[in-house]
């Protein structure tokens, strides 16, 4: 498995309205816009920083994955995704090593990007995402 960078961190907010003037107006980040991930029922926005980016998740069904972790946690770092060459190998390779998966299979998220999602229990507590990507 070759991971090539931290891909983004993924930051769980109340609202991306209220919550993007910090990473704008004080950090001076660029805003590059934002899009919906019905199926997550998240909306995110993105903060280049470098070569990784910042992601602002904002839930839009109460039942949400970003819901649920701000009822127990509040806002705060959600996960951090790793960029792979290649995720079905990187997949396949976690999951001989014994390591629990949330998506047996890549997904596709923001961005149009492949993604997959590995267990807390497995990774010290942190929801790790891997993401890939074409450019
Ligand atoms: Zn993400």
């Amino acid at each position: 498995m070759k991971i090539l960078k931290i891909d983004h961190l993924g930051i769980a907010v109340k609202s991306i309205d209220e919550g993007k003037n910090f990473w704008t107006d004080v950090l001076g980040l660029e805003f590059e816009g934002s899009e919906t991930v019905a199926e997550q029922k998240v909306t995110t926005a993105f903060f280049p920083v470098g070569e990784s980016e910042v992601e602002l998740l904002e839930s839009i069904a109460p039942d949400g994955p970003i819901a649920k972790y701000l009822e127990k946690k509040g806002e705060g770092i959600q996960h951090v995704a790793f960029r792979v060459e290649n995720i079905e190998a990187a997949l396949s390779e976690l999951k001989e090593k014994g390591i629990r998966l949330i998506d047996e299979k890549p997904r596709i998220g923001a961005g149009g990007a492949r993604i997959a999602f590995l267990h807390p229990k497995s990774t010290n507590g942190v929801l790790v995402e891997l993401c890939e990507r074409k450019d």
